[in-house]
């Protein structure tokens, strides 16, 4: 997104029109008076908005019947299905593309290995999967207003500029620009694990709260803050590192440079190692029968009682425990919520985090603070598509939208 500066009057039209479309998508069916009188909005202003978007077809009218049973008042929702975004998931080695409606509908997807060395054979390999997928969908595809992208490293989301990964260099990596030059769409770039938060907290598990905290376990370990019903970005734009919070002064070196951060004990390649080291020594589990093993195999055998497994995964949950209770201490939130496949052994790692919790951070702040898993893991692109529904709430791209 390079919109840059924009002047006031433009702002205040923006804040407006996304105050009337947001209250229309969250409480709709809503009728005018209603809009105008939640919104704070002179009706006249109110009127004009919802005249700009009933034009543009982002919302409709319905006639509702009036509670009283006298005559029918009009009411109005939006309507999503005629706009179509694509969301797009890239990993280390594979890209998942989805593509929805306004409102978070599938409507189309794919998922490929994709694997890439450099910054140049990420943007032709992108390139080329995203065209591939607009052929392949050439008939379903109706008017494309936006795309998203999220990815694991550090990004500007402002200017859509990728300034780090984990896998590969990069040197400020103008994606937004890069997809909008292509294809004439705004796109929106984010982390993958922020925009995971951001999903959770619009569709998900952390739906009811303002503030929570989401912990995903991946190949790496990652936080997205929210603050207020939004990411929590600090001026560095950045934040959530909770991977590098040391945990073990003495323990391995980490790829960030320094020793023993929460990501070199408390992530799934991190987890499969160390298990795998004990199987080799000969230690008896359930585990010992399998060819090779995994997170998930890991997660089911504790989930038997193997007693190795569950040991290794509680200590893991000790681990993310510790770090986590640091993270309350700061922010105080409503609701945890943990991502990744260590979920699936819930029982035995929820337990072993409360527990670390509950020790280790403020009571009034422990108290009644619910620790859940992720909703939307096995969805992975919507956290870039939550990027692209905040753009339609905050106005963003609403205001394009109503300026095409
Ligand atoms: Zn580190």
């Amino acid at each position: 997104m390079t919109g840059g500066q924009i002047g006031n009057v433009d702002l205040v039209k923006q804040l407006n029109s996304a105050a009337v479309y947001r209250l229309i998508d969250l409480q709709g069916p809503i009728s005018r008076i209603q809009v105008a009188d939640v919104s704070h909005l002179a009706p006249a202003s109110v009127t004009k908005i919802t005249r700009q978007l009933l034009e543009r077809g982002l919302i409709k009218e319905v006639a509702q019947q009036a509670s009283t049973g006298g005559r029918r008042a009009i009411s109005l929702t939006t309507e999503s299905a005629a706009f179509h975004s694509i969301a797009i998931r890239l990993g280390r080695n594979y890209i998942e593309i989805t593509l929805y409606d306004l409102s978070g509908k599938h409507i189309a997807s794919a998922a490929h290995n994709f694997y890439y060395t450099t910054q140049q054979e990420l943007t032709d390999g992108l390139l080329s999967h995203i065209r591939r997928f607009i052929s392949g969908n050439q008939n379903v595809i109706k008017e494309l207003v936006a795309f998203g992208i999220t990815l694991p490293g550090l990004i500007d989301p402002e200017k859509g500029i990728v300034e780090y990964m984990p896998n590969i260099d990069v040197n400020n990596f103008p994606l937004a620009d890069t997809i909008k030059d292509n294809f004439g769409v705004i796109c929106f770039v984010g982390n993958d694990i922020r925009g995971l938060a951001l999903a959770e907290h619009y569709f998900g598990s952390s739906k009811d709260s303002k503030d929570s905290i989401l912990v995903s376990m991946h190949h790496g370990t990652g936080a997205g803050i929210i603050v207020n019903g939004q990411i929590f970005l600090g001026f560095n734009r950045n934040v959530g590192e909770i991977g590098h919070i040391q945990i073990d002064p003495l323990g391995d070196k980490c790829q960030c440079g320094n020793f023993g951060c929460l990501e070199t004990v408390a992530a799934d390649p991190a987890v499969v190692t160390h298990v795998q080291q004990l199987l080799d020594q000969g230690y008896p589990s359930s585990l010992q029968e399998l060819d090779g093993i995994t997170m998930l195999s890991i997660c089911e055998a504790a989930n038997n009682g193997d007693e190795l497994a569950s040991q290794a995964l509680i200590k893991v949950g000790n681990q993310l425990g510790k770090a986590l209770a640091m993270t309350i201490n700061l922010f105080n939130p409503q609701k945890i919520v943990i991502a990744g496949n260590i979920t699936q052994a819930k029982d035995v790692v929820f337990p072993a985090i409360r527990r670390c919790v509950e020790t280790q951070s403020l009571s009034t702040f422990h108290k009644d603070l619910p620790i859940v898993a992720s909703e939307l893991y096995n969805q992975p692109t919507i956290g870039a598509f939550s990027m692209i529904k905040r753009a339609m709430l905050n106005g963003v791209l609403l205001q394009r939208l109503l300026e095409d």
